[in-house]
Parts: structure tokens; C-alpha cells; sequence
């Protein structure tokens, strides 16, 4: 038997794959005894937001994701096709169907019992162990201290900052410069001609140079622009390495120079001089099409963030990809807490999935329960928990979270930058590089799948 705390995304998924393997699960959420800020139902694998598990299509590493996930049996996959909603190329869900579907699937499994209860802190009784451990970003109170105590209150996090991401295609090149800090072979945009692509080798930034008026408009504008305060968590303290533009700019007019707009090192070959202040732009996805403003997360409004940040020189005709955020989210420092099998390092019959492990988003979520689940499986049969190949992108996912630079731990998207690279002779054009990366991902995923099922039929614990 195994215990899951955690009926969302991952504990769902997780329970489920265990189950299926002829395990009993307990699976225990809090959920409608103690209510979390932003659930609204008592339903499991609840969707507190957007409706979308992002891409579908395989040149798309989600949309690998995904089918590696149907290919493995995946619950949350199954409840998500049966639910899907029109939206082109993304697959979109049904809210109220998906969880209802995974509700019902969970509920009528002969060898999956549903406790509603908190669990306050780690078990000390050894028949709750294997214990996965699936609380997501909005883990109670209780269990988060509990886990800072286990894990070392130093690699486990309670906000997630996001910074606005714009379109490339949106930006004035015209009116920005590529360098990175300190970089000396400076170099313009415009040397790949007015609307062509930035020369790659003169530094990784865009840089958005402001003289002094610019500057003060664009503090004026901050400081009086209209914060979105979503939740009462939102009030709680930041950590001071994620402070919002906004709040850094009530500290003084000269705060954001002295962080994320410091110009030093950054010399405008326009003018030959280190501007008043300069706003970075960093390349946000390997096709090159999407950038994210360096350093500047922010709860201002959306409205609000559209307006002051198309003061921004060359982002006037900005178009948002996606808003600036900061909300709760409970996560541990992956490199440090976590094998690539989702068991902790300090303790083998202890798994963390789900956002709180460190991943990103619904997809994430799901994925890694799903090896979690079947890991904690075979650890209750006696079994070895075993690791999917790096090349596809649910083993690439758990190599990212276990192998990742602690020091800079950020949770991730899936993203083909974090698959093993092709060898030398995959094609090099971005769409057919993708393609061939998700065919052989499903290859080996495939010979994976066939290794274990070959072990089972020889009457073997998979190892
Ligand atoms: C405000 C907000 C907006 C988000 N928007 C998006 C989005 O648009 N798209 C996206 O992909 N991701 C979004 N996320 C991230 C999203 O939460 C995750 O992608 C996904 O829900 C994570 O799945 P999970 O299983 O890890 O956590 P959850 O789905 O949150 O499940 C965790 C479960 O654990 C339960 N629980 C917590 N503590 C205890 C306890 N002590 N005892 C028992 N049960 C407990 C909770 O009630 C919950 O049901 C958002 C997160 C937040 C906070």
C-alpha cells in the first residue's frame, strides 16, 4: 500500500498509476475541510486557472509531453482528451468536465481510498511510507513547515515571480542595442537591416537604453499605477531576490538603477556612453520569437503593466505573450531535495511530485505524479524505481529537476532546451531539429515501455 497527499494534478496521476499497477493508494486532500485560497470545489485534479494544457502538436515540447503521457497510461491525458474544448493548435479542457472525469475515475477505483483530511506534517509511522507527497504550490500551512523541517527551510520557497514576456516581432529594433553586461564587441540591431534579426554574436540581451526624462516618466508612471492584489498571500513578504518593479520603486527614485535597470556595462554604440538607465530583454524560447523583460516581475494590473511598460523605449508597440505575476507557490530546490526519480535524497521511501517538486504547470504536474506513482508502486512491491531516457521529455524533466545549478534553482515548463540534443546529423532548421528530437523521444520512450513490460511477463519487479 502507498499513501498520497495531495489529490490535485499530480496526486491524481500519481494515485492513479499506482492502482494500476495493483497497488492500494490512500489519498488524502484536504479539500473541502480546509479550503486553499484559490480552489473553488472539492473535486480533485481541480484547474485553479487558465483552462489550457498549452500546445498539442509534436513540434512543440508540451504537446511531446503530452503524448509521452498518453503513451504511459496518463489518467489526467485520458480525462483531458475526453474533455477537450476548440483552441486550435493548444489543447484546452472542459474545467468542470476534466475534474469531474478524474473525480469519478479516482472514486470508482476498487483499490484507491479517498481520506478528506490535512495532513499536518511528514508520518512518523512507517506503514504510511512509500508517501508521495503532492500538496502543489498552495500546500497548507502546517505540512509546508513540516517539509522546511525535512527538507532545510533554506530549499524550500513560497513565491514564484514571473516577468512579462513580449513578441519579438512587436519590439522597435530601431531603438535598442544587443550586448550583454560588459560585453565589449558591442554591436547594433540594425546591422541585421532595420526589421531583420539581431546579430546573435554581439551579447544575449536587447537592451532598452533610457535617458533621464525617460527614466523619471517611466518611475512616475510606476509608482502610481494600479497593483493587482489578487490574494490576502500576495501581502505577505517577498523574498528580496523577487521584489515587484513596483514595490523596488516606492523605495526610492533610484532603486530600479541600482537593480534591474543598472546601465553599467552596457555602452549604446549610438552614443558611446553607459545610459541613465537600460531595461534588459532576454530570449524566452529557443525559436527566438518571444523575449522576457530581465528582473521585472510585477503584480501591477494588466492593464496597467500594457500601459507604463510601453513607455519602455522600443516597446511601445510591445505585444504581451504573457503578464508579469507573483503568486504563492510551494516549492523545494529540486538539485538539492530530489533524485531523478522523485524520491528525496534523505529518505528513499519519500517522493515529492507535482509543482512543489519544482516543475511548472498542469502538464509538469501531471507528468512527474506519474512517474512518482509508479515509482512509489514499485517500491511497495519490492521493486526498484526506474528513470525514463533523457531524451524524452518526461526523463528530461526529471533530470532537470534532479541535476539543475542549485544555486539558481527556478522551476521549469517542459522546453526542448532541457531534452538531451540531437546527435550531429538531425537537421538544423528549428522545426525539423523539434521533429526529429519527439521522434526519437517516442522511439525510446517506446523501448522503454517494452523493457518493463518484458521484465513483468518474466514474473519480475521492474529494477
Ligand atoms: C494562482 C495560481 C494560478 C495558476 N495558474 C496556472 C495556469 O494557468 N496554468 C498552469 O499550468 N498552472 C497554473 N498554476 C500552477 C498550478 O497550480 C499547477 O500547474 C498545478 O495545479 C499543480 O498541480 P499539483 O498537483 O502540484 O497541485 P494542485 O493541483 O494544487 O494540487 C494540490 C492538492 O493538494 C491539496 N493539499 C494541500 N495541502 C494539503 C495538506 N496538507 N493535506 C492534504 N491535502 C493538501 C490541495 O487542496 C490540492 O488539491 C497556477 C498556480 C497558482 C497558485
Amino acid at each position: 500500500m502507498i499513501h498520497i497527499v495531495g489529490g490535485g494534478l499530480a496526486g491524481s496521476e500519481a494515485a492513479w498509476q499506482a492502482a494500476s499497477r495493483g497497488v492500494r493508494v490512500v489519498l488524502h486532500e484536504m479539500r473541502p475541510v480546509r479550503p486553499t485560497a484559490v480552489h473553488k470545489t472539492d473535486r480533485l485534479a481541480e484547474l485553479v486557472c487558465s483552462n489550457s494544457f498549452r500546445g498539442d502538436k509534436l513540434d512543440n515540447a508540451v504537446g511531446l509531453l503530452k503524448e509521452e503521457m498518453r503513451r504511459l497510461g496518463s489518467l489526467v491525458m485520458r480525462a483531458a482528451d475526453a474533455n477537450r474544448v476548440p483552441a486550435g493548435a493548444a489543447l484546452a479542457v472542459d474545467r468542470e468536465g476534466f475534474s469531474q472525469a478524474i473525480t469519478d475515475a479516482i472514486s470508482a477505483h476498487p483499490s484507491i481510498s479517498i481520506v478528506r483530511e490535512e495532513v499536518e506534517r511528514l508520518p512518523d509511522d512507517p506503514s504510511m511510507y512509500p508517501l508521495v507527497v503532492a500538496t502543489g504550490p498552495l500546500t497548507s500551512d502546517a505540512l509546508s513547515a513540516a517539509i522546511a523541517a525535512f527538507v532545510g527551510g533554506e530549499h524550500l520557497y513560497f513565491y514564484d515571480a514571473i516577468s512579462p514576456i513580449v513578441l519579438a516581432d512587436s519590439i522597435d529594433m530601431t531603438r535598442i542595442f544587443r550586448a550583454s553586461r560588459w560585453d565589449r564587441s558591442l554591436g547594433d540591431v540594425r546591422r541585421g537591416g532595420p526589421s531583420g534579426p539581431p546579430d546573435a554574436s554581439d551579447g544575449d540581451y536587447l537592451n532598452c537604453p533610457m535617458t533621464k526624462e525617460e527614466y523619471d516618466r517611466f518611475w512616475d508612471a510606476l509608482v502610481t499605477a494600479e497593483s493587482a492584489t489578487v490574494h490576502d498571500f500576495d501581502k505577505e513578504r517577498f523574498f528580496e531576490g523577487c521584489l515587484p518593479i513596483e514595490v523596488m520603486a516606492h523605495r526610492g527614485h533610484d532603486t530600479l538603477r541600482f537593480g534591474p535597470m543598472k546601465p553599467v556595462g552596457l555602452v549604446d554604440p549610438r552614443t558611446d556612453r553607459p545610459s541613465y538607465a537600460v531595461v534588459q530583454l532576454r530570449q524566452d524560447n529557443i525559436a527566438g520569437d518571444h523575449y522576457s523583460l530581465v528582473g521585472f516581475q510585477t503584480q501591477l494590473k494588466w492593464g496597467e503593466q500594457a500601459r507604463v511598460l510601453k513607455l519602455i523605449p522600443g516597446l511601445e508597440q510591445a505585444e504581451f505573450v504573457r503578464f508579469g505575476m507573483v503568486h504563492r507557490n510551494t516549492y523545494v530546490n529540486g538539485p538539492r531535495v530530489l533524485r531523478d526519480t522523485w524520491q528525496t535524497r534523505r529518505r528513499a521511501d519519500l517522493l515529492f511530485a507535482g509543482q512543489m517538486s519544482g516543475v511548472e504547470g498542469y502538464v509538469e504536474s501531471a507528468a512527474s505524479g506519474l512517474m512518482a506513482g509508479r515509482n512509489a508502486a514499485a517500491l511497495a512491491l519490492g521493486g526498484t524505481p526506474r528513470v525514463a531516457p533523457r531524451t524524452t521529455a518526461i526523463g528530461a524533466l526529471a533530470h532537470y529537476v534532479s541535476h539543475a545549478d542549485p544555486g539558481h534553482y527556478q522551476p521549469t515548463n517542459i522546453t526542448f532546451g532541457i531534452i538531451a540534443p540531437p546527435d550531429e546529423a538531425a537537421p538544423r532548421r528549428t522545426r525539423d531539429r523539434k521533429t526529429a528530437i519527439a521522434e526519437r523521444a517516442l522511439r525510446e520512450l517506446d523501448a522503454w515501455m517494452d523493457e518493463e513490460k518484458f521484465v513483468r511477463s518474466a514474473g519480475l519487479q521492474p529494477g
